[in-house]
């Protein structure tokens, strides 16, 4: 067997991973999907359990030797459901957007009916966007927000009354309010549909007790694992004990192989991190971060979508201050600040040079920042968004970001 380590048997890819790493470091990163894992789900990732097959769950496997791997994956469970109030898990979906899938087809046949929201006021690309495969299985129905950022319940349940939904979705990725999920389950339960609740992206300030839990009021929820929740990349499914048999089966075998039972190990090492008092604080501070970004960016009269925030991101329409979002996403980048461009509501754009920019503070807040930061950063952001044609302040707002980032070092012991 080879024993050299990356950097003495593949020095390209070697050199990737330590750029990589530095422009990390180095810059500051607002994709608000984005975070930075501990060093110990870092070693889970890279641990030998990638090598073991243990297709089937803990207890009815298809393979020998799973001893161990019960252990994990029945702790991952086990954990998760002490976070969010779970009567059912499965850890084994391998993504948000598989997680979706699986969950779709543990409760509905091709031809049914999904009402979720209209992608461009915050839906998921999985909640029936016409480029996925799901939207030749099943019919999408949108619902949107109303002139005041919210939710308009009144036309959910309208449309809920004239297509008869099987399944009612809610969860996004690009809206910043709370969600009513009791109004929404009254509505269901009005047409008789099952509700499913996608919280890919607020499942870490759900974890830390900073935004209503829909574990225990819908019949299931998807999410991801590496977003606000922290841990590495992956999806999970919680559900009402009357959808288990279902939702694992449509797991594996419906959709998937063998589990990646090392990400299930850093997923555990994630959820037993989540359940710690200094993640509620994490939670707390994601929130009063974005508080503070929003502050600045009002002050500076600009356009944000839904109003404001309840979470962790913003979604700013760039329009009025002469630019596109696509041009903010590369004057941000010039100036070391990642953040991604966006649709907004109704966007009259395309979504390759859409009229919004969408970022968001949990991983800035894993590096220790506060909202003292955010305010230099939310200056550093209007700066470069004002002057996004000069070069020389675009670079010197580069290097005042890199003297930022300087104070609040990441993985130190990489
Ligand atoms: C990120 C996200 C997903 C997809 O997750 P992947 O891990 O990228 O597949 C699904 N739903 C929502 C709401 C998301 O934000």
């Amino acid at each position: 067997m080879k024993t050299e380590s990356i950097q003495q048997y593949d020095p390209i890819i070697n050199d990737a991973i330590k750029k990589e790493l530095h422009r990390q470091e180095n810059g500051l990163e607002m994709i608000p999907s984005e975070n930075f894992v501990s060093p110990a789900v870092l070693e889970a990732l890279g641990s030998v359990v990638t090598n073991k097959y243990a297709e089937g769950y803990p207890g009815k496997r298809y393979y020998g030797g799973c001893e161990h791997i019960d252990t994990i994956e029945q702790l991952a469970i086990d954990r998760a459901k002490q976070i969010f109030g779970a009567e059912h898990v499965n850890v084994q979906p391998l993504s948000g957007a598989p997680a979706n899938i699986a969950a779709y087809f543990a409760v509905l046949k091709p031809g049914d009916t999904i009402l979720g929201m209209d992608l461009s006021h915050g839906g998921h690309l999985t909640h029936g966007h016409p480029v996925t495969h799901m939207t030749q299985v099943f019919q999408f129905k949108r619902y949107k927000t109303n002139t005041k950022g919210e939710i308009d319940i009144e036309n959910l349940r309208e449309m809920a009354l004239a297509h008869k939904p099987k399944l009612i979705l809610v969860g996004y990725s690009a809206y910043s309010r709370e969600i009513a999920y009791e109004k929404i389950q009254a509505i269901a339960d009005e047409v008789g549909a099952i509700t499913m609740a996608d919280i890919a992206h607020i499942a870490g300030l759900i974890a830390g007790g900073e935004m209503n839990n829909p574990v225990p009021i819908f019949d299931i929820i998807t999410t991801t694992t590496h977003k606000t929740l922290r841990g590495p990349r992956g999806g999970m499914i919680m559900c009402k004990e009357k959808f288990a048999k279902y939702i694992d089966k449509s797991v594996f075998p419906g959709l998937q192989g063998g589990p990646h039972e090392n990400n299930i190990a850093a997923k555990a090492i994630a959820f037993k991190e989540a359940l710690e008092p200094k993640f509620k604080d994490y939670a707390k501070q994601i929130k009063a971060n974005a508080k503070a970004l929003e502050k600045v960016f009002h002050a500076n009269d600009y356009t944000l979508c839904f109003g404001g925030t309840d979470n962790h991101l913003l979604l700013i329409d760039v329009t009025s201050k002469g630019l596109t979002g696509k041009d903010a996403e590369e004057a941000l980048d010039k100036a070391g600040i990642t953040v991604n461009k966006n649709m907004i509501p109704d966007d009259p754009r395309s979504p390759f040079n859409p009229s919004g920019i969408r970022l968001g503070t949990p991983a800035l807040t894993t590096r220790g920042m506060k909202e003292k930061e955010m305010e230099i950063i939310a200056q550093y952001i209007n700066e470069a968004i004002t002057y996004h044609k000069n070069e020389e302040r675009l670079h010197e707002i580069r290097e005042a970001v890199r003297l930022l980032t300087k104070k609040f070092p990441l993985y130190t012991s990489l």
